[in-house]
């Protein structure tokens, strides 16, 4: 067997199974391999009835009492069982599997691990897994691995398939240089990847966890040197002069700009007219005015006699900012030309578009990633920006970027902007030498997001708050965690919930729908109605997460706010707050658990650098045994916050070994060499930074 085999070489594994796990992305014996746990479950001693907690998971080892019973609630299926040791008896539930009131026999003894909940009855374990207690023995003292599930792909195949795979392979090539190692102290690559699927204990498991962390920053590190080619400050090619007429565009707008905007647009502009090239990052919370900055920037270009391009991550916000920057170029009676270029536009519109570019007869353009398509020609770019820098791959932005050399004249400026508060170390590494512009303030006219949290049982009340606010002329967007009812996992989905809403509000108030599964075409058409006003309330999956600026609408509503991270929470709450008008961000928590510590944060404060730091506190440096919330920067292991050590030493390494060998000609290189290749070639693409 080999790395890049398909999984089919895997004994075991037919053409069906493999299906199954293509679903989750993984297709090679690599990717199985590289497809690692998001945590670990550790196995503790049972304990007696007596001396389970209240609240929170538990193991305990007893005899099922009597015969288990099954009731229905509405759609749901209840098995009921007692158990009992010397100290003590509990209640003990299991939904929709009917079939244990057989196989749990009365009089037998076994583990249950589950959580333990203080209801109205008692306490009672929910959902227990159950083990014989021979079974159960021989997991004490381990670490199981959790990995992702997607359907049909079960946590006994994964690593029944992971250790085939392991055992499968021949011993794998070591291609971190021997001084690397020694220098880092890092664990052999083979032990690593054996480790890290099925730990021993935790002190081993933290080293190979350092090891494969610290791949996973080198490898990327080195592919983005290599991309990028250079470091060194270029020379500005496409140099301007300060055009007066966007200094009168600045007078003219309905609101002055805050210093934090004045000054960041000063720092881009002495770029643009300044002997080097522009490599700038510009960093501001949501909601702080990113986006005219961009436009100030992209017009002194146009004047300048440069075409400039925007990008956004997804095809709501490139439309969003078409529509705001071509409403202030007409009202200011501005003589700049725009042109959109999105994936859903017809083949004749893209073409007319692609025509339009070439020609130069767009001077300003925006879209989405349909931009670094090859049939988009520029004939004379200078300057490159890109919106909502994290949700892009590191690929993307440099193809962009790239495209000013295709027109045959000096590469261009580049400005991302970004709502992640990265620290200047972290910028650096991640985004070559570049500067950095913070907007660390708000319009003056905005009054702070109120924020509360509250349990499912006061949703009513949210309810009637949605509806005072759509009779004083605002609107509404209520957030769910998923689409529709998959059956899987419990939670509010987008269609059942905009059902009930319909029942629950009066007839005047309109409401639409926004999800992933929606055609472009019409997700355009409901953002556009809900940006009119036409549709008062808006249910969501976090689709309207990034960017999205529809001032009137004052009240944001997170369902199941628990399953979300913090920095995506903060996101969603950048949607509101935008305006003149009050807002209120309402997070509902749908678990049991009412002391959400993120939650907790969120409601305290409005602030996304002390929420980020908090979120680092919580998550905690080294951290690695809990489960990973999706961050902001999403490598499989890594986390650039919490292992900002590693990515240090990484980013070390890599220059050091650039330095002295930059082809990586010597014989010591060879492996890494092989490796890095096969890297750019299939993982970088997934990356977005
Ligand atoms: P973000 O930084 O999150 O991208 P936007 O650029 O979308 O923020 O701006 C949010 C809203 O604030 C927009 O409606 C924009 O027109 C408005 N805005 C921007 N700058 C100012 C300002 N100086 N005063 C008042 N409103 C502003
Ligand atoms: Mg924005």
């Amino acid at each position: 067997m080999r790395l890049n085999d398909e999984l089919t070489k895997i004994k075991g594994i037919g053409e069906k199974t493999a299906q199954v796990f293509l679903r989750a992305g993984i297709a090679s014996v690599e990717d199985l391999l590289g497809y690692f746990p998001r945590g670990y479950e550790e196995f503790a001693e049972p304990v007696s009835v007596t001396s389970l907690p209240d609240n929170g998971p538990a193991v305990v080892c007893a005899t099922v009492t009597g015969e288990p019973g099954v009731r229905r609630v509405g759609k749901l299926q209840i098995v009921d069982a007692v158990i009992r040791d010397e100290s003590g008896s509990l209640r003990v539930t299991w939904f929709n599997m009917p079939y244990l009131k057989n196989t749990l026999g009365a009089g037998k003894r076994y583990v249950f691990k589950g959580r333990v909940t203080a209801g109205r009855f008692g306490r009672v374990m929910e959902q227990p897994i159950i083990y014989t207690p021979e079974n159960y023995a021989a997991f004490v003292g381990k670490l199981q691995p959790i990995y992702s599930l997607t359907a049909g792909l079960t946590r006994n195949m994964l690593g029944k398939t992971v250790r085939e795979a392991l055992c499968g392979l021949p011993e794998l090539p070591e291609y971190l240089p021997g001084k690397v190692r020694k220098d880092y102290r890092l664990a052999e690559y083979n032990y690593a990847l054996r480790t890290i699927h099925f730990p021993p204990d935790k002190t081993e498991l933290a080293f190979a966890r350092k090891r494969l962390v610290f791949d996973e920053f080198f490898l990327f590190i080195l592919a983005v040197r290599y991309l990028r080619d250079t470091n060194e400050e270029q020379p500005n090619g496409c140099r301007i002069q300060a055009s007066a007429q966007v200094g009168k565009f600045v007078e003219s707008l309905p609101f002055a700009l805050t210093n934090a905007q004045k000054r960041c647009y000063e720092e881009i502009l002495a770029d643009l007219t300044g002997p080097s090239l522009m490599n700038r990052l510009v960093q501001g919370d949501v909601g702080s005015g990113k986006t005219i900055v961009a436009l100030l920037a992209l017009m002194q270009m146009a004047a300048g006699g440069w075409q400039g391009v925007l990008m956004a991550p997804t095809e709501v916000l490139a439309r969003q900012h078409y529509e705001t920057v071509t409403g202030f170029l007409r009202d200011a009676n501005m003589p700049f030309q725009t042109e959109l270029l999105t994936g859903s536009m017809t083949a004749k519109e893209k073409r007319l578009a692609y025509a339009r570019i070439a020609s130069h007869e767009a001077d300003i353009i925006i879209g989405t990633h349909a931009l670094i398509q090859d049939k988009v020609q520029f004939a004379r770019l200078g300057l490159v920006i890109t919106d909502e820098q994290h949700r892009f791959g590191v690929r993307q932005r440099e193809i962009l970027a790239s495209k000013g050399d295709e027109s045959r004249q000096t590469p261009p400026h580049v400005l991302v902007m970004s709502a992640t508060p990265i620290p200047r170390t972290l910028a650096i590494i991640l985004y070559g030498d570049l500067d950095i512009s913070v907007i660390d303030e708000k319009p003056a006219n905005r009054l702070p997001v109120k924020n509360c949290v509250i349990g499912a049982g006061r949703r009513k009340k949210a309810c009637e708050f949605i509806i005072g606010q759509v009779k004083e002329g605002r609107q509404a967007y209520v957030i769910c965690p998923m689409v529709e009812d998959s059956g899987m996992m419990e939670g509010e989905n987008v269609k059942d919930y905009a059902a009930k809403l319909r029942e629950e509000l009066p007839p005047f108030i309109t409401i639409g729908t926004l999800h992933g599964r929606m055609k472009p075409a019409e997700k355009n058409r409901v953002m556009e109605e809900f940006s009119r006003g036409q549709i008062h309330v808006l249910v969501s999956t976090t689709v309207v997460e990034v960017g999205v600026d529809v001032p009137n609408a004052t009240v944001m509503v997170v369902e199941n706010a628990e399953r979300f991270g913090l920095a995506q929470l903060h996101q969603l709450r950048g949607r509101i707050g935008r305006g003149e008008h009050q807002s209120y961000c309402i997070f509902i928590n749908g678990s049991d658990d009412s002391k959400n510590k993120r939650l907790e944060v969120l409601n305290r404060t409005n602030d996304g650098f002390v929420i980020a730091s908090e979120d680092l506190k919580l998550r905690g440096p080294g951290d690695i045994f809990g489960l990973r919330q999706s961050g902001m920067m999403d490598f499989a292991l890594g986390d650039i916050y919490t292992d900002a050590g590693i990515l240090k030493q990484a980013s070390e390494a890599a220059d050091r070994i650039l330095k002295e060998d930059y082809g990586l000609e010597q014989e010591a290189h060879a492996s890494l060499k092989r490796k890095l290749a096969r890297y750019m070639d299939q993982k970088l693409e997934k990356l977005s930074l």
